[in-house]
């Protein structure tokens, strides 16, 4: 039989015993006060507030604005990755551009003047001002920008039977000569989706124009394809008012110049299959030589057409898209300022006038209920009334003697 422990033999362990307990019960209070007092120890102190600034007008519609990117994610020269890019481009740039004769402009005819009252502008606008005129210049085919020369003038690397503009363009049947064209261009397409899809679903061939920070553009402009409209990317630029915000990544005349060439690639790489660029506001920047010239040499690269929106009169599109050798058209009407059924019907029924007069029209509109609307009514009825809808590609195809 074990002889019973001494007092001296038991102490130890009664020892452990209470230290093992008082260490529990500061792991608990720890535990406890750290939960208590968990918004003081892990809360930062509170920000002051700031004022409330109001929300762009884009932000409605696109809450993730894609962040700004230095390399371009889509690259749309043909099998080239980021590097190849460099080289493809310093290839392409000594390429001398094409000597266009110069031809002496008459100074086009205002058929509309310009109201002399500005409206106020607004703090957030959906679209700045537009102007009202009808814009008739005379029709000039410029001899020397034809699509052979440009092929054979291409480095081995993107050697294509077609410029790309034309590759994209939508496939449709050579509009009879004796038959005045229109082109309708729907532009600020891809935020508002619910126009957009219902503008989409109107008869085609029209031109759809996206927005390049619109979301899922992919599919929606999968959609305008498959529905048989042909694409324009529709490039955000600084307007003149300086209230008015032209969204993210605009191309803005403050910009150095390799922060303009960072935007303009961000922005043409948001899609593809597009025939080219018109551009979204921009009566600031479009009347500005640095801006148009690095954007116009860009198009040249990537073998893009240019639709000149012409928001303000004083657009030097036309004149730099010439010098650098990019194909262009120019807006002749816009068709909704006044969204309302009866006003967009008046405005096509000037874009009839304008295409009979000089064989061809391009229109300028927007997913908006009045534009949708009139639509509706005036495109079943284009055929009988004697004209061509086309794609904006046809007319500059038929400008430049391709087709
Ligand atoms: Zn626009």
């Amino acid at each position: 039989m074990a002889a019973p422990k001494s007092k001296k033999q038991q102490q130890p362990a009664k020892r452990g015993g209470i230290r093992l307990i008082m260490a529990g019960v500061l792991v608990a209070g720890f535990g406890l006060g750290g939960y208590v007092f968990k918004d003081r120890i892990f809360t930062q102190p509170p920000v002051q507030k700031t004022k409330k600034v109001a929300k762009p007008w884009y932000k409605e519609y696109a809450t993730q604005v894609p962040q700004m990117i230095h390399l371009p994610d889509a690259p749309l020269i043909l099998a080239a990755i980021d590097a190849e890019i460099d080289t493809t481009i310093k290839e392409l740039k000594p390429r001398k551009p094409l000597k266009v004769p110069k031809v002496k402009l008459p100074k086009p005819r205002l058929d509309v003047a310009t109201p002399k009252a500005k409206p106020t502008p607004p703090q957030t606008a959906y679209e700045e001002a537009l102007p009202q005129d009808v814009y008739t210049p005379p029709v000039v085919i410029p001899p020397t920008l034809k699509a052979p020369e440009v092929i054979n003038e291409v480095p081995a690397v993107v050697v294509t039977s077609q410029p790309r503009w034309m590759k994209y363009a939508l496939n449709v049947a050579t509009p009879p000569a004796d038959k005045p064209m229109i082109a309708l261009v729907i532009d600020d397409l891809g935020l508002d989706r619910k126009r957009t899809a219902r503008t989409l679903k109107l008869a085609g061939p029209m031109t759809m124009a996206f927005i390049p920070y619109a979301r899922d553009l992919a599919k929606q402009t999968g959609t305008a394809r498959n529905n048989g409209h042909e694409l324009l990317l529709h490039l955000p630029m600084e307007p003149l008012n300086p209230k008015v915000d032209a969204g993210p990544n605009h191309l803005n005349t403050h910009l150095a110049p390799e922060d303009l060439l960072d935007r303009i690639h961000w922005n043409l790489e948001r899609f593809d299959g597009y025939v080219g660029v018109n551009n979204h506001m921009g009566s600031r920047a479009s009347a500005d030589t640095s801006v148009m010239t690095a954007l116009m040499k860009e198009l040249r690269t990537r073998e893009m057409l240019f639709l000149d929106s012409r928001t303000n009169p004083k657009s030097i599109g036309a004149k730099i898209a010439t010098l650098e050798g990019v194909p262009f058209a120019e807006r002749n009407v816009f068709l909704d300022n006044v969204n309302e059924k009866g006003a967009v019907l008046k405005q096509l029924s000037l874009l009839e006038k304008v295409s009979k007069k000089r064989g061809f029209a391009v229109g300028i509109g927007h997913p908006r209920d009045g534009t949708i609307q009139a639509l509706k009514e005036w495109l079943p009825l284009i055929a009988s009334k004697g004209f061509t809808l086309v794609p904006i590609s046809q007319i500059i195809m038929k400008n430049q003697g391709l087709s």
